[in-house]
């Protein structure tokens, strides 16, 4: 590959199938939405942009031996990001959302030391369900009874790099490498 070209990556979780097929449930017609397909649904945990191929090897490296043990997560409840007369996207949330910082805290740490900047925005784990092009919506009626959504829960033992390529079907995820959460116990007794 051309070292020197770029790709947008991004650190993410992927959504085990059972989970998926739920998700895909909630799907109403709704002017203007763009729903997620199956192999589009993931959970962002830390974004880079574009970055230099010849890069790759110090990102993966940032996200190896993360001190962060593997936890359980809860997709639950529904919500939207702009206003639900004029959604701009439509997402599931998660539970517990401090496990999903301290993991994005982590990366965040170890991208930063290797001198790559991470994304400043807050971070506000969700899963997105649909995007909405201008003057979309309502999703009002989606929204009636946010926390009446609990679509099941996995646990989190693993996270990966995924590359995004626009497509004409909205943007494809590729991954490019998975890493493995150790529980941090059974790191020390491995090393003495
Ligand atoms: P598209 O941009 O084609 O509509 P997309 O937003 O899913 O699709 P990307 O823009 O490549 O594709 O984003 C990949 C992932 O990173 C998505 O989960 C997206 O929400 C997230 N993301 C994109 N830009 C940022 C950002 N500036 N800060 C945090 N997360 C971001
Ligand atoms: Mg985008």
């Amino acid at each position: 590959m051309d070292k020197t070209a770029k790709l947008r990556l991004f650190f993410g979780l992927e959504i085990p199938q059972a989970i998926k097929q739920r998700l895909l449930q909630i799907q109403q017609p709704v002017a203007g939405a763009r729903w997620q397909r199956a192999d589009q649904l993931h959970l962002t945990l830390a974004f880079l942009g574009s970055v230099d191929a010849g890069r790759l090897p110090v990102v993966c490296d940032a996200a190896r031996n993360l001190p962060v043990e593997p936890f359980e997560l809860t997709v639950c409840g529904i919500g939207c990001f702009g206003a639900p007369d004029r959604p701009k996207n439509l997402w599931a949330g998660v539970q517990p959302k401090e496990d999903l910082v301290r993991l994005h805290c982590a990366l965040d740490q170890g991208l930063a030391q290797s001198g790559l900047a991470g994304e400043r925005r807050r971070f506000h784990p969700h899963i997105t369900l649909s995007r909405f092009k201008k003057g979309a919506g309502p999703v009002t009626e989606l929204l009636q009874s946010p926390e009446q959504l609990v679509v099941g829960s996995f646990a989190v033992d693993r996270f990966a790099l995924f590359q995004s390529v626009r497509g004409e079907q909205g943007s494809v995820y590729q991954i490019i490498e998975r890493f493995t959460m150790m529980d941090q116990g059974k790191i020390d007794s491995a090393d003495g």
